[in-house]
């Protein structure tokens, strides 16, 4: 890709991960004029109002209702020497009353974020779901509790004393092509109209290259050859990196749907794609994501 950043990533973060074990630092962080909050709720991140989809980053000293109610603060990093700090606010049925602001879904709202702020959120949110998902030990079942910012949790068991670190789960995401015809497939559970390039995830003990042709054939029945890196992005909905691949098929080969992931699936010309009507009938993939840079890539070549 053209030197481009996906979204959901940014340069402009320093993770400082050598501030994460100096609680003392941290703590003062919490009350240091220039240090911003982004507040997770759930999936959630705080937005000025829904009419206005602006992440509402507070600063902390205004923040001290919402650290008061926070399971976890989180330090993420220094933005132009910024401290970033992620406040987690617990799971409830309704979202807890606060003077200000909204909690909204990045992933609706991405489009009006700066990308670099679309990028912190949705670290904060992927940080957020590890931390609801790893309360226990999976070793000795005791709890856990966050250690160096919120970047470990440590199991409280005497005699067990496991670390946990977050964690990603790597997908493949693959563009397969033939000359001037390019694989595209539908799920059922997709918006109307919507396509995308193949995907699926890693199993152990596979090579990334070996997961693109496993998936391939397992989804639609055909061979890849020439399996090459693109880019990746990373995908914290809840706890994906997407790795994306280009490959080569022959379209004249049958394809195979597999009926549990596939609602349909076939070869499109780039004409056809370049004049797609975006609309309910026709879409290429989500803006948002990889897979449609890996289309539009493709396009730009001819
Ligand atoms: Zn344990």
């Amino acid at each position: 890709m053209s030197g481009k950043l996906h979204i959901y990533t940014t340069e402009k973060l320093d993770r400082a991960a050598h501030l994460r074990v100096l609680p003392e630092q941290l703590q003062g962080y919490r009350s240091a004029p220039n240090s911003l909050v982004t507040t997770v709720w759930g999936h959630r991140g705080l937005f000025v109002s829904e009419t206005a989809p602006v992440p509402l980053f507070l600063s902390a000293l205004d923040a001290s209702e919402i650290f008061e109610i926070a399971e976890e603060i989180i330090f993420l990093g220094l933005k132009d020497e910024q401290p970033i700090l992620g406040a987690i606010l617990p799971q409830s049925e309704s979202p807890p009353p606060l003077r200000k602001g909204v909690f909204l879904d990045i992933r609706d709202h991405w489009s009006f974020l700066d990308p670099d702020d679309a990028a912190i959120m949705s670290y904060a949110r992927g940080l957020a779901h590890w931390h609801r998902q790893h309360r226990f030990c999976g070793s000795c079942g005791n709890p856990t509790r966050s250690v160096e910012a919120g970047h470990v949790r440590h199991c409280t068991g005497e005699s067990c004393g496991r670390m946990h670190f977050p964690r990603t789960d790597p997908a493949v995401i693959m563009r397969v092509t033939d000359g001037d015809w390019c694989l595209l497939a539908r799920n059922a559970g997709w918006r109307p109209g919507g396509h995308s390039v193949l995907a699926g995830f890693l199993e152990i003990g596979e090579s990334l290259e070996q997961t693109v042709i496993r998936e391939v054939r397992e989804e639609v029945g055909i061979h890849v050859r020439n399996v090459k890196y693109h880019s990746s992005q990373p995908w914290p909905f809840p706890a994906s990196l997407m790795v994306g691949f280009t490959a080569e098929g022959n379209r004249h080969d049958p394809l195979v749907l597999d009926p549990k992931e596939i609602e349909s699936a076939r070869w499109f010309h780039r004409d056809e794609l370049k004049a797609s009507p975006e609309n309910d009938s026709f879409n290429l993939p989500r803006k948002d994501s990889i897979s449609r840079v890996l289309v539009e890539d493709w396009l730009a070549e001819k």
